[in-house]
Protein backbone atom coordinates (compact mmCIF):
# COMPACT_ATOMS: atom_id res chain seq x y z
CA UNK A 1 0.00 0.00 0.00
CA UNK A 2 1.66 3.33 -1.01
CA UNK A 3 0.90 6.89 -1.99
CA UNK A 4 3.71 8.26 -4.38
CA UNK A 5 4.35 11.62 -4.92
CA UNK A 6 6.37 12.77 -7.50
CA UNK A 7 8.01 16.42 -7.27
CA UNK A 8 9.02 18.11 -9.93
CA UNK A 9 10.78 15.36 -12.13
CA UNK A 10 13.23 15.78 -14.99
CA UNK A 11 15.44 13.74 -16.66
CA UNK A 12 17.60 15.00 -19.48
CA UNK A 13 19.30 12.37 -22.11
CA UNK A 14 21.63 14.86 -23.39
CA UNK A 15 19.62 17.33 -25.35
CA UNK A 16 16.74 15.37 -25.48
CA UNK A 17 14.24 16.56 -21.93
CA UNK A 18 12.28 12.89 -21.30
CA UNK A 19 10.42 14.16 -18.65
CA UNK A 20 10.32 17.95 -17.69
CA UNK A 21 9.30 18.71 -14.19
CA UNK A 22 6.50 16.17 -13.86
CA UNK A 23 4.99 16.68 -10.38
CA UNK A 24 1.58 13.99 -9.59
CA UNK A 25 0.10 13.21 -6.24
CA UNK A 26 -0.83 9.49 -6.56
CA UNK A 27 -3.41 8.17 -3.71
CA UNK A 28 -2.82 5.00 -1.71
CA UNK A 29 -4.61 2.64 -3.81
CA UNK A 30 -4.93 4.43 -7.01
CA UNK A 31 -4.65 2.51 -10.47
CA UNK A 32 -2.54 5.48 -12.33
CA UNK A 33 -1.91 4.93 -16.20
CA UNK A 34 0.77 6.74 -17.67
CA UNK A 35 -0.68 7.41 -20.57
CA UNK A 36 0.90 9.05 -24.27
CA UNK A 37 2.60 8.59 -27.57
CA UNK A 38 5.30 7.26 -28.14
CA UNK A 39 8.11 8.97 -26.83
CA UNK A 40 6.69 11.11 -24.64
CA UNK A 41 8.65 9.86 -21.52
CA UNK A 42 6.28 7.09 -20.30
CA UNK A 43 8.72 4.24 -19.58
CA UNK A 44 11.82 6.80 -18.59
CA UNK A 45 9.29 7.96 -15.19
CA UNK A 46 8.32 4.85 -14.63
CA UNK A 47 11.77 3.36 -14.38
CA UNK A 48 12.92 6.30 -12.09
CA UNK A 49 9.86 5.62 -9.60
CA UNK A 50 10.81 1.85 -9.86
CA UNK A 51 14.75 3.12 -8.96
CA UNK A 52 15.99 1.81 -12.24
CA UNK A 53 17.21 5.56 -13.96
CA UNK A 54 17.81 8.69 -11.74
CA UNK A 55 16.25 12.07 -12.23
CA UNK A 56 18.20 14.57 -13.58
CA UNK A 57 16.32 16.57 -10.85
CA UNK A 58 13.09 16.38 -8.38
CA UNK A 59 12.74 14.30 -5.90
CA UNK A 60 10.29 10.84 -5.64
CA UNK A 61 8.11 9.90 -1.84
CA UNK A 62 6.53 6.79 -1.06
CA UNK A 63 4.38 7.24 1.80
CA UNK A 64 6.27 10.57 2.57
CA UNK A 65 9.90 9.15 2.62
CA UNK A 66 12.01 10.44 -0.04
CA UNK A 67 12.82 7.24 -1.86
CA UNK A 68 15.12 9.43 -4.62
CA UNK A 69 18.57 7.86 -3.72
CA UNK A 70 17.16 4.31 -2.69
CA UNK A 71 18.00 1.64 -5.06
CA UNK A 72 15.44 -0.18 -6.78
CA UNK A 73 15.66 -3.08 -4.63
CA UNK A 74 15.11 -1.24 -1.45
CA UNK A 75 12.04 0.75 -2.68
CA UNK A 76 9.86 -2.55 -2.31
CA UNK A 77 7.88 -1.68 -5.22
CA UNK A 78 7.30 -4.72 -7.85
CA UNK A 79 7.86 -4.00 -11.71
CA UNK A 80 6.16 -6.44 -14.27
CA UNK A 81 7.92 -6.34 -17.78
CA UNK A 82 6.12 -6.34 -20.63
CA UNK A 83 8.57 -9.33 -21.59
CA UNK A 84 7.17 -10.76 -18.73
CA UNK A 85 11.31 -12.32 -17.67
CA UNK A 86 10.02 -15.39 -16.45
CA UNK A 87 12.64 -18.21 -15.97
CA UNK A 88 12.08 -20.58 -18.89
CA UNK A 89 13.93 -23.94 -17.42
CA UNK A 90 11.68 -22.90 -13.97
CA UNK A 91 8.17 -24.33 -13.28
CA UNK A 92 5.43 -21.59 -12.67
CA UNK A 93 5.77 -22.44 -8.70
CA UNK A 94 9.44 -22.19 -8.80
CA UNK A 95 9.35 -19.00 -11.28
CA UNK A 96 7.07 -17.52 -8.21
CA UNK A 97 9.34 -18.87 -5.11
CA UNK A 98 12.58 -17.61 -6.72
CA UNK A 99 12.42 -13.76 -5.89
CA UNK A 100 11.66 -15.05 -1.87
CA UNK A 101 14.34 -17.86 -2.37
CA UNK A 102 17.21 -14.72 -3.26
CA UNK A 103 15.59 -13.38 -0.09
CA UNK A 104 16.29 -16.79 1.96
CA UNK A 105 12.67 -16.95 2.99
CA UNK A 106 12.03 -20.19 5.38
CA UNK A 107 10.37 -22.61 2.65
CA UNK A 108 6.97 -22.71 5.00
CA UNK A 109 6.48 -19.09 4.27
CA UNK A 110 7.49 -19.26 0.72
CA UNK A 111 5.06 -22.14 -0.19
CA UNK A 112 2.42 -20.12 1.81
CA UNK A 113 2.89 -16.59 -0.18
CA UNK A 114 3.19 -18.94 -3.78
CA UNK A 115 0.12 -20.35 -2.81
CA UNK A 116 -1.76 -17.13 -1.61
CA UNK A 117 -0.67 -15.54 -5.11
CA UNK A 118 -1.09 -18.09 -7.56
CA UNK A 119 -4.91 -18.49 -5.70
CA UNK A 120 -5.03 -14.75 -6.42
CA UNK A 121 -4.82 -14.21 -10.16
CA UNK A 122 -6.16 -18.09 -10.14
CA UNK A 123 -3.17 -20.13 -11.74
CA UNK A 124 -3.16 -22.34 -8.82
CA UNK A 125 -3.54 -25.12 -11.12
CA UNK A 126 -0.64 -23.98 -13.44
CA UNK A 127 2.45 -24.19 -10.98
CA UNK A 128 4.00 -27.27 -12.01
CA UNK A 129 4.36 -26.36 -15.85
CA UNK A 130 6.83 -24.42 -17.58
CA UNK A 131 6.29 -20.92 -19.37
CA UNK A 132 6.77 -22.43 -22.70
CA UNK A 133 3.37 -24.17 -21.47
CA UNK A 134 1.60 -21.53 -20.91
CA UNK A 135 -0.60 -18.73 -23.12
CA UNK A 136 0.34 -15.16 -23.08
CA UNK A 137 -2.29 -14.28 -20.80
CA UNK A 138 -1.36 -17.07 -18.37
CA UNK A 139 2.24 -16.08 -18.54
CA UNK A 140 0.80 -12.21 -17.83
CA UNK A 141 -0.77 -13.72 -14.70
CA UNK A 142 2.30 -15.93 -13.28
CA UNK A 143 4.14 -12.47 -14.00
CA UNK A 144 1.67 -10.86 -11.86
CA UNK A 145 1.99 -13.11 -9.10
CA UNK A 146 5.86 -13.23 -9.02
CA UNK A 147 5.22 -9.70 -8.02
CA UNK A 148 2.81 -10.50 -5.69
CA UNK A 149 4.74 -12.56 -3.74
CA UNK A 150 6.86 -10.29 -2.70
CA UNK A 151 3.91 -7.93 -1.35
CA UNK A 152 5.33 -5.18 -2.59
CA UNK A 153 3.96 -1.58 -1.72
CA UNK A 154 3.00 -0.76 -5.21
CA UNK A 155 3.28 -3.06 -8.78
CA UNK A 156 4.68 -1.31 -11.30
CA UNK A 157 3.59 -2.14 -15.25
CA UNK A 158 5.17 -1.29 -18.07
CA UNK A 159 2.74 -2.03 -21.51
CA UNK A 160 2.03 -5.71 -20.06
CA UNK A 161 -0.43 -6.48 -22.56
CA UNK A 162 1.41 -5.30 -25.58
CA UNK A 163 2.15 -8.96 -26.57
CA UNK A 164 -1.24 -10.41 -26.70
CA UNK A 165 -3.70 -10.71 -28.83
CA UNK A 166 -6.98 -8.35 -29.24
CA UNK A 167 -9.40 -10.67 -27.31
CA UNK A 168 -6.98 -12.14 -25.04
CA UNK A 169 -6.00 -8.30 -24.17
CA UNK A 170 -9.11 -7.43 -23.54
CA UNK A 171 -9.87 -10.07 -21.26
CA UNK A 172 -6.28 -9.65 -19.24
CA UNK A 173 -7.59 -5.98 -19.29
CA UNK A 174 -10.60 -6.52 -17.04
CA UNK A 175 -8.66 -9.00 -15.36
CA UNK A 176 -6.21 -6.52 -14.28
CA UNK A 177 -8.66 -4.54 -13.27
CA UNK A 178 -10.67 -7.09 -10.78
CA UNK A 179 -7.16 -8.00 -9.76
CA UNK A 180 -6.38 -4.12 -8.59
CA UNK A 181 -9.92 -4.06 -6.94
CA UNK A 182 -8.62 -7.32 -4.93
CA UNK A 183 -5.85 -5.96 -3.70
CA UNK A 184 -6.80 -2.51 -3.34
CA UNK A 185 -2.74 -2.05 -3.97
CA UNK A 186 -1.70 1.00 -5.68
CA UNK A 187 -0.80 0.65 -9.11
CA UNK A 188 1.26 2.52 -12.02
CA UNK A 189 0.96 1.48 -15.40
CA UNK A 190 2.30 2.42 -18.73
CA UNK A 191 0.87 2.36 -22.04
CA UNK A 192 -0.40 4.09 -24.98
CA UNK A 193 -3.57 2.49 -25.38
CA UNK A 194 -6.22 5.63 -24.32
CA UNK A 195 -9.13 2.33 -24.29
CA UNK A 196 -6.22 0.52 -21.41
CA UNK A 197 -6.26 3.88 -20.12
CA UNK A 198 -10.11 4.48 -20.00
CA UNK A 199 -11.32 1.14 -18.47
CA UNK A 200 -8.52 0.61 -15.92
CA UNK A 201 -7.35 3.54 -14.30
CA UNK A 202 -8.46 5.71 -11.57
CA UNK A 203 -6.12 7.61 -12.58
CA UNK A 204 -4.77 9.40 -16.10
CA UNK A 205 -1.59 11.14 -16.22
CA UNK A 206 -1.70 12.13 -19.99
CA UNK A 207 2.13 12.72 -21.53
CA UNK A 208 3.09 14.78 -24.18
CA UNK A 209 6.74 15.59 -25.13
CA UNK A 210 8.06 14.88 -21.89
CA UNK A 211 5.35 17.37 -19.91
CA UNK A 212 2.40 16.44 -18.17
CA UNK A 213 -0.58 17.40 -20.40
CA UNK A 214 -3.61 16.50 -17.85
CA UNK A 215 -3.70 14.29 -14.93
CA UNK A 216 -7.57 13.57 -13.67
CA UNK A 217 -9.92 10.70 -13.57
CA UNK A 218 -10.91 8.97 -16.75
CA UNK A 219 -13.94 10.60 -16.94
CA UNK A 220 -12.48 14.26 -16.22
CA UNK A 221 -10.00 13.74 -19.00
CA UNK A 222 -12.92 12.98 -20.95
CA UNK A 223 -15.08 15.75 -20.50
CA UNK A 224 -12.97 18.04 -20.13
CA UNK A 225 -10.07 18.12 -22.06
CA UNK A 226 -7.67 20.58 -20.60
CA UNK A 227 -6.04 21.10 -24.37
CA UNK A 228 -6.18 20.55 -28.29
CA UNK A 229 -4.49 17.10 -27.03
CA UNK A 230 -5.51 16.32 -24.70
CA UNK A 231 -9.01 16.19 -26.55
CA UNK A 232 -7.57 14.39 -29.60
CA UNK A 233 -6.23 11.60 -27.44
CA UNK A 234 -9.02 10.36 -25.71
CA UNK A 235 -12.22 9.11 -27.86
CA UNK A 236 -12.50 6.99 -30.68
CA UNK A 237 -12.86 8.47 -33.57
CA UNK A 238 -11.44 11.16 -32.11
CA UNK A 239 -12.79 14.62 -30.73
CA UNK A 240 -14.19 16.67 -34.36
CA UNK A 241 -11.69 19.61 -34.05
CA UNK A 242 -12.85 22.75 -36.33
CA UNK A 243 -10.67 26.29 -36.40
CA UNK A 244 -12.87 29.08 -35.76
CA UNK A 245 -12.66 33.15 -34.66
CA UNK A 246 -14.14 34.22 -31.19
CA UNK A 247 -16.19 37.45 -31.46
CA UNK A 248 -17.89 39.16 -28.65
CA UNK A 249 -20.97 41.43 -28.59
CA UNK A 250 -24.02 42.24 -26.48
CA UNK A 251 -22.42 39.80 -23.74
CA UNK A 252 -22.61 36.74 -26.45
CA UNK A 253 -20.35 35.19 -27.64
CA UNK A 254 -20.47 34.39 -31.66
CA UNK A 255 -18.22 31.89 -33.27
CA UNK A 256 -17.61 32.34 -36.82
CA UNK A 257 -16.05 30.29 -39.32
CA UNK A 258 -16.83 29.47 -43.06
CA UNK A 259 -19.47 26.72 -42.62
CA UNK A 260 -20.42 27.27 -39.33
CA UNK A 261 -23.68 28.87 -39.33
CA UNK A 262 -24.57 30.68 -35.96
CA UNK A 263 -23.07 29.85 -32.46
CA UNK A 264 -24.39 32.03 -29.74
CA UNK A 265 -23.87 31.71 -26.13
CA UNK A 266 -22.98 33.80 -22.74
CA UNK A 267 -19.58 34.13 -21.93
CA UNK A 268 -17.02 37.19 -21.42
CA UNK A 269 -14.36 35.62 -23.52
CA UNK A 270 -12.34 38.14 -25.54
CA UNK A 271 -11.95 37.83 -29.15
CA UNK A 272 -9.42 35.89 -30.41
CA UNK A 273 -8.67 32.56 -32.14
CA UNK A 274 -9.91 29.63 -31.47
CA UNK A 275 -10.53 25.55 -31.89
CA UNK A 276 -13.63 24.22 -31.79
CA UNK A 277 -14.22 20.53 -30.16
CA UNK A 278 -17.38 18.56 -30.35
CA UNK A 279 -17.36 14.44 -29.94
CA UNK A 280 -18.81 13.19 -32.76
CA UNK A 281 -21.78 11.04 -30.37
CA UNK A 282 -22.38 14.69 -29.64
CA UNK A 283 -23.36 15.62 -32.61
CA UNK A 284 -26.92 15.47 -34.08
CA UNK A 285 -27.43 15.36 -38.34
CA UNK A 286 -30.20 17.11 -40.21
CA UNK A 287 -31.32 17.32 -43.59
CA UNK A 288 -29.39 20.67 -45.01
CA UNK A 289 -32.80 22.56 -45.60
CA UNK A 290 -33.85 22.32 -41.69
CA UNK A 291 -33.13 26.06 -40.27
CA UNK A 292 -35.29 24.83 -37.13
CA UNK A 293 -32.23 22.72 -36.46
CA UNK A 294 -29.95 25.05 -35.57
CA UNK A 295 -29.41 25.63 -31.66
CA UNK A 296 -30.19 28.67 -29.78
CA UNK A 297 -27.09 28.04 -27.71
CA UNK A 298 -24.46 25.47 -29.40
CA UNK A 299 -22.71 25.15 -32.96
CA UNK A 300 -23.94 24.47 -36.23
CA UNK A 301 -22.18 23.29 -39.37
CA UNK A 302 -23.22 22.81 -42.69
CA UNK A 303 -21.58 20.48 -45.26
CA UNK A 304 -21.95 17.17 -46.97
CA UNK A 305 -22.04 13.80 -46.29
CA UNK A 306 -18.88 12.38 -47.94
CA UNK A 307 -18.58 7.84 -46.77
CA UNK A 308 -21.18 6.48 -44.16
CA UNK A 309 -19.80 3.74 -42.50
CA UNK A 310 -21.14 0.82 -40.90
CA UNK A 311 -20.13 -0.28 -37.97
CA UNK A 312 -22.45 -2.65 -36.66
CA UNK A 313 -23.63 -1.10 -33.72
CA UNK A 314 -23.41 2.45 -34.95
CA UNK A 315 -22.99 4.16 -38.33
CA UNK A 316 -20.21 6.98 -38.42
CA UNK A 317 -21.49 9.86 -40.94
CA UNK A 318 -17.99 11.67 -42.43
CA UNK A 319 -19.31 14.97 -43.52
CA UNK A 320 -17.07 17.71 -45.38
CA UNK A 321 -17.38 21.10 -43.80
CA UNK A 322 -15.62 23.62 -45.71
CA UNK A 323 -11.91 22.63 -45.83
CA UNK A 324 -12.31 20.40 -42.71
CA UNK A 325 -13.51 16.64 -41.91
CA UNK A 326 -16.15 16.62 -39.01
CA UNK A 327 -17.48 12.85 -38.35
CA UNK A 328 -20.93 11.83 -36.24
CA UNK A 329 -21.61 8.54 -34.51
CA UNK A 330 -24.99 8.15 -35.03
CA UNK A 331 -27.50 4.91 -34.49
CA UNK A 332 -27.27 2.40 -37.38
CA UNK A 333 -30.31 3.46 -38.78
CA UNK A 334 -29.59 6.33 -39.90
CA UNK A 335 -30.74 7.54 -43.44
CA UNK A 336 -27.61 9.43 -44.64
CA UNK A 337 -25.78 8.49 -47.69
CA UNK A 338 -22.92 10.63 -50.11
CA UNK A 339 -23.74 13.25 -51.13
CA UNK A 340 -26.63 14.11 -49.28
CA UNK A 341 -26.68 18.21 -47.81
CA UNK A 342 -26.56 18.28 -43.88
CA UNK A 343 -26.77 20.40 -41.14
CA UNK A 344 -24.28 19.12 -38.12
CA UNK A 345 -25.63 20.66 -34.82
CA UNK A 346 -24.32 20.28 -30.99
CA UNK A 347 -26.06 21.82 -27.65
CA UNK A 348 -23.23 24.22 -26.11
CA UNK A 349 -23.33 21.86 -23.57
CA UNK A 350 -21.26 19.84 -25.61
CA UNK A 351 -19.19 22.10 -27.15
CA UNK A 352 -15.22 22.39 -25.86
CA UNK A 353 -13.56 25.56 -26.55
CA UNK A 354 -9.35 25.90 -27.14
CA UNK A 355 -7.23 28.96 -27.57
CA UNK A 356 -5.52 27.99 -30.94
CA UNK A 357 -2.14 29.74 -30.21
CA UNK A 358 -1.36 27.83 -26.90
CA UNK A 359 -3.89 24.65 -27.07
CA UNK A 360 -5.25 25.35 -23.82
CA UNK A 361 -8.99 25.28 -22.89
CA UNK A 362 -11.02 28.23 -22.47
CA UNK A 363 -13.04 28.35 -19.28
P1 LIG B 1 7.27 4.29 -26.06
O1 LIG B 1 5.78 4.26 -25.90
O2 LIG B 1 7.71 4.34 -27.48
O3 LIG B 1 7.98 3.27 -25.24
P2 LIG B 1 7.79 6.34 -24.06
O4 LIG B 1 6.69 7.31 -23.89
O5 LIG B 1 7.91 5.27 -23.04
O6 LIG B 1 7.74 5.73 -25.52
P3 LIG B 1 10.50 6.99 -23.35
O7 LIG B 1 11.04 5.64 -23.67
O8 LIG B 1 10.35 7.36 -21.93
O9 LIG B 1 9.11 7.21 -24.10
O10 LIG B 1 11.42 8.07 -24.08
C1 LIG B 1 11.24 9.46 -23.94
C2 LIG B 1 12.29 10.20 -24.74
O11 LIG B 1 13.58 9.99 -24.16
C3 LIG B 1 12.40 9.75 -26.19
O12 LIG B 1 12.68 10.88 -26.98
C4 LIG B 1 13.56 8.79 -26.16
O13 LIG B 1 14.19 8.75 -27.41
C5 LIG B 1 14.46 9.39 -25.10
N1 LIG B 1 15.25 8.37 -24.40
C6 LIG B 1 14.75 7.38 -23.59
N2 LIG B 1 15.75 6.64 -23.08
C7 LIG B 1 16.91 7.14 -23.58
C8 LIG B 1 18.31 6.80 -23.42
N3 LIG B 1 18.70 5.79 -22.63
N4 LIG B 1 19.20 7.54 -24.10
C9 LIG B 1 18.82 8.58 -24.88
N5 LIG B 1 17.53 8.95 -25.06
C10 LIG B 1 16.58 8.25 -24.43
Amino acid sequence: MARLVLNQITRAFGDVTATDRISLDVEDGDFLVLLGPSGCGKTTLLRMIAGLLEPTSGSIEVDGEDITALPARKRDLAMVFQSYALYPHLSVAKNLAFPLRVRKMARSEIDERVRVAAEAVDIAHLLDRKPKELSGGQRQRVAVARALVREPRAFLMDEPLSNLDAKLRTATRQELAALHRELGATFVYVTHDQVEAMTMATKIALLNEGRLEQYGTPEELYDTPSSVFAAGFLGSPAMNLVNATLQTGDGKITVLAPGLEAVLWEGATPEREIVIGVRPEHLSVYAGGAPEAVPTAGVAMRGAVELVENLGREQLVHCRVDEGRVTVACERESVWAAGDLVVLTAPASRVHLFDRESGRRLE
